[in-house]
C-alpha cells in the first residue's frame, strides 16, 4: 500500500514544485506514494483570511493562529482510514538523521504542518500529539524545505523506488555499510582523467577484494571527517 503524505502549507507551490520531478515523483508514479498538499488558509476566516497575528505579550514577528491549522487537520484525518502519524516541523524538534527517516518510512501515513513566520501558538502543540522534527540547529524561513527534506529520505527508502535497492542500504549511514559509516568513494569511466586514475582494485572485477576496499575507505573516511559516528557503535 501507497504510503500517504499529507501536507498542510501556506505553499503548496513549492512543494509541488520539487515533488512533481525526479525520485518524489518516481515514487508517485510507481505507487509507493500519494502526496496530498493542503493549505490550511482555505480554513481562515475573514475577508483577507488571516492565518497569523500578533503575539500576546508583545515581541517581534506573527503568530499562527490556532483556527484554520485545528480546523484542517480536524478534516484531513479522516480523508483516509489509517490514522496519520502527525509531524510538527520546528527547529525545537527532535533532530532528524537517517534512522528517523527509516522509523518513518515504517508508516503508512504522514501529515506534516509547515510553520511560517514566528511559528505555531502553543496550543497548535498542545492539542496533537506531535512528532516534533528539526532538520537541525539553524532557523528557515518555513517548514516547507523541511518537509521536502524529509518527505525526500523517506521515499527513497522505499521498497523499489531506486532502480536499484541496495543503492539506499549501501548510502552514507545507511545499513549496508556496518553499521552509520560515510560511503565509500565512486569512481566511472575514463579510467584515467587528468592524472588521477580509478584504483586497480575497482577494475579487478574481484568482488570480495572491492567489498574489503569499499568497507576500508568507508571506515577511513569516517574516521577522518565523523569520528564520532564510530563511537556510536
Ligand atoms: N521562532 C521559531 C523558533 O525560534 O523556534 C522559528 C520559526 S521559523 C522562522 C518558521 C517555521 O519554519 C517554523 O515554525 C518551522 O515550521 C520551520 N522551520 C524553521 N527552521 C526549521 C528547522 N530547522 N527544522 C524544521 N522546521 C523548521
Amino acid at each position: 500500500m501507497a504510503l500517504r503524505f499529507d501536507i498542510l502549507t501556506l505553499f503548496p507551490s513549492m512543494l509541488r514544485a520539487v515533488l512533481s520531478e525526479s525520485i518524489p515523483r518516481i515514487a508517485e508514479e510507481k505507487g509507493a506514494v500519494e502526496y496530498h498538499l493542503h493549505n490550511f488558509r482555505d480554513n481562515a476566516e475573514g475577508v483577507h483570511q488571516a492565518v497569523d497575528d500578533r503575539p500576546y505579550g508583545g515581541g517581534a514577528g506573527m503568530v499562527l493562529k490556532p483556527e484554520p491549522i485545528f480546523k484542517t487537520i480536524r478534516q484531513v484525518q479522516p480523508l483516509a482510514e489509517q490514522p496519520a502519524h502527525l509531524v510538527l516541523l520546528s527547529p525545537q524538534g527532535r533532530v532528524f538523521t537517517q534512522g528517523v527517516a527509516q522509523e518513518l518510512a515504517g508508516k503508512p501515513r504522514i501529515l506534516m504542518l509547515c510553520g511560517r513566520y514566528e511559528g505555531f501558538d502553543e496550543r497548535i502543540r498542545q492539542g496533537f500529539e506531535w512528532d516534533e522534527i528539526s532538520i537541525g540547529d539553524y532557523v528557515l524561513s518555513g517548514g516547507e524545505l523541511p518537509a521536502l527534506v524529509i518527505t525526500d529520505a523517506i521515499v527513497r527508502l522505499l521498497p523499489g523506488v531506486l532502480g536499484d535497492d541496495a543503492s539506499a542500504e549501501h548510502d552514507s549511514f545507511g545499513p549496508g555499510l556496518e553499521g552509520r559509516l560515510l560511503e565509500y568513494p565512486h569512481y566511472t569511466r575514463p579510467v584515467e582523467f587528468e592524472g588521477m586514475r580509478v584504483p586497480e582494485v575497482l577494475q579487478s572485477g574481484h568482488h570480495g577484494e572491492i567489498a574489503k576496499w569499499r568497507l576500508e575507505q568507508a571506515r577511513k573516511k569516517t574516521k577522518e571527517r565523523r569520528p564520532e559516528l564510530l563511537d556510536e557503535e
